[in-house]
């Protein structure tokens, strides 16, 4: 949530910034803002909306000059969209600037000291108070550490009274040339130039300019000029710089010839489920090889049981992971909200195996939830896509995607990248276990199949869209399904509600006679999850059920199934696979149909409203 970006070098500050709040603007789109420093003065623009019809047509109208400045695109969590709220938020003496990512819990207490002192707050954010914090800072500096400069130091000193996170960007117009930035929860990373150099949330924002990046850790405090940068830490421990070069192709994060990011990335999943299985399929021993689990094979057989935390879609490709590995390798598996996990005391023996899943690597919730096992040390592996992102470097080892920039809000690609990965898991450990050579190879054959098998599906986008527009004026919705297709139900509800505003609901199919099915009417479809697996006559029966009480039903079924025409009022066929792969086939169209639904109702589907794509606040 929320996007950084800082500039310092020769060229002028604000198209820069601009250009990386455009790269950045999934994190966060309710208003947008620049700070510039020119020739003695502090220039700000921001304004409420998308950053086109906002920030964009403002620095039309009034342009700003400046070599160094900080750029924000935000995710409102303390008070409504609005200009006022919008960042960068200035000192009482309209001589600092700063944006954030984060959190300031403590904010009000600050702010009663501060309003007491006589201070005045023109918004209603949490970030305004940190400006006015170190501002005060800055005014009553009176020694500074030696080689540190003076605004670092007030940052420094005002963090110090700050709990919450954060990832800053902060210029005062005394300094000009400089921007000082720090981190503690919230992601941050140096784009190191030639005699210009950045600062970013994340590295779509500076791949453009350069390839050399320095991730941030917690507490680090950042100084940065055109020619240096240098990072001191907050903490007890001295600060580690490397820079890393990003494998980066600026060209995957482009929409192409697609009308938007979800639909492109709906369609790239042939290509990027083969990713997340290229080189780790073994025919000859029928298992699955990892470069970076980081574990011995003694390891993962001593492990005994296995909890995954995530949110969101990654939450539901746990639930899938969970049947996987119960399946295979007869692994005991609980599946959290990651948010939860870190809160409830829940027990975890030194034979249990953390797995934590987050796409973007950067989700607060499931970091938090990491650093709690760690803490209590135990090994954690993560399930991510963003090579260098925060939970990748601190997690003992684990699985990357390969899926490439995931952009539209609403995950996809991610979510069967995430599937393929866990599936390659659970035989992993089911071939270290009791699994047999047999099982195993039908497992792998049938796994190298869905990629072409997705193709098929996607052949079928027009059909979907006929459909979609049949039912894009429906108020309600609900999914169901059964076993490996349960947690697919809850995804389709999941991306219906994202970005088409319907209400939606997914459910175990055989649940809903125990009180959703009082919902079912004529103007409420349901569908269906009824693959040609080992509990198809089962979920036939609830199909009936809705149908006998005039629920409109759309079946996903496997091909060739043409009784179940009878019972449905439209139906879409997918290939035959195993049971345990079906996810990977069916959640192609339910993303498809909540694709075309949201269109067909005008949302902004790569933008819907209240969300942004990387949750980087507890
Ligand atoms: N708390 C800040 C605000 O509401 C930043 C929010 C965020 O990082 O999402 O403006």
């Amino acid at each position: 949530m929320c996007g950084i970006i800082g500039y310092v070098g020769k060229r002028q500050a604000s198209p820069i910034l601009l250009e990386g709040l455009r790269r950045l603007e999934y994190r966060g789109y309710d208003s947008a803002g620049v700070a510039v420093i020119g020739a003695d003065t502090l220039v700000t623009r921001k304004r409420k909306g998308k950053i086109e019809e906002g920030l964009g047509t403002l620095l039309g109208q009034s342009p700003v000059a400046g070599h160094c400045g900080i750029g924000h695109t935000r995710w409102a969590t303390h008070g409504p969209p609005s200009d006022e709220n919008s960042h960068p938020h200035l000192d009482r003496a309209s001589r600092v600037a700063v944006v954030h990512n984060g959190v300031i819990e403590n904010y009000d207490r600050i702010k009663e000291r501060l309003v007491a002192a006589g201070h005045h707050f023109h918004s209603a954010t949490d970030t305004e108070v940190l400006a006015h914090l170190i501002g005060e800072h800055l005014a009553r500096l009176t020694s500074v550490p030696e080689g540190t400069h003076p605004l670092a130091a007030a940052v420094a000193n005002a963090l110090r009274e700050v709990i919450g996170t954060y990832g800053i960007a902060v210029v005062a117009v005394d300094y000009p040339g400089t921007i000082v930035g720090a981190r503690r929860g919230s992601p941050l990373l140096i784009g190191v130039g030639e005699g210009e150099n950045y600062l970013a949330s994340d590295a779509a924002a500076v791949v453009a300019h350069t390839r050399q990046v320095v991730y941030l850790n917690d507490y680090d405090v950042v100084t940065l000029t055109a020619d240096d940068f240098a990072v001191t830490n907050l903490g007890t421990e001295t600060a580690k710089v490397q820079i890393t070069r990003l494998e980066f192709d600026a060209e995957a994060a482009e929409r192409g010839p697609y009308p938007h990011f979800m639909l492109k990335e709906i369609f790239e999943q042939p290509q990027t489920v083969r990713n997340a299985l290229r080189g780790r399929v073994d025919l000859e021993e029928a298992t699955a090889k990892f470069g970076g689990l980081n574990m011995t094979t003694a390891e993962l057989r001593a492990v005994d049981r296995v909890v995954i935390a995530a949110c969101g879609t990654s939450w539901h490709a746990a639930l899938v992971g969970e049947y996987l590995l119960e399946e295979f390798a007869h692994l005991p598996c609980e599946v959290e909200y990651a948010s939860e996990f870190r809160y409830r005391n829940a027990p975890l023996d030194k034979h249990t195996l953390l797995l934590v899943i987050t796409q973007s690597g950067e989700t607060a919730d499931t970091l938090a939830g990491l650093r709690e096992a760690k803490r209590r040390g135990h090994k954690a592996l993560a399930i991510c896509n963003v090579v260098g992102s925060t939970i990748a470097r601190e997690a003992d080892g684990g699985i990357y995607l390969h899926a490439g920039p995931e952009i539209g809000v609403a995950s996809t690609k991610a979510f069967t990248s995430q599937v393929t990965a866990l599936t390659l898991l659970a035989l992993l450990m089911g071939r270290i276990r009791m699994l047999s050579h047999p099982r195993g190879n039908q497992l792998l054959r049938a796994l190298e199949a869905i990629p072409d098998q997705i193709q098929r599906i996607l052949d079928q986008n027009e059909r979907i869209r006929q459909i979609a527009l049949k039912y894009a004026a429906a108020e309600d919705f609900f999914f169901i399904g059964r076993q490996y297709n349960f947690p697919v139900a809850l995804e389709g509800a999941l991306k219906l509600k994202e970005i088409s505003y319907i209400h939606a609901e997914g459910y175990p199919a055989a649940e809903m006679k125990h009180g959703p099915i009082a919902m079912i009417d004529e103007r409420t479809p349901t569908v269906v999850l009824a693959p040609n697996d080992a509990l198809y006559d089962k979920t036939q029966s609830n199909l009936q059920e809705i149908k006998a009480r005039k629920g409109p039903i759309i079946v996903i079924a496997t091909e060739g199934n043409t009784r179940i025409a009878e019972a449905a009022d439209d139906i879409l066929y997918v290939p035959a696979t195993l049971d345990p792969l079906y996810p990977l086939l069916n959640v192609i169209p339910l993303q498809l149909l909540a694709y075309h639904i949201a269109v067909a109702r005008g949302c902004d589907v790569d933008k819907p409203r209240n969300l942004a794509k990387s949750v980087t606040v507890e």
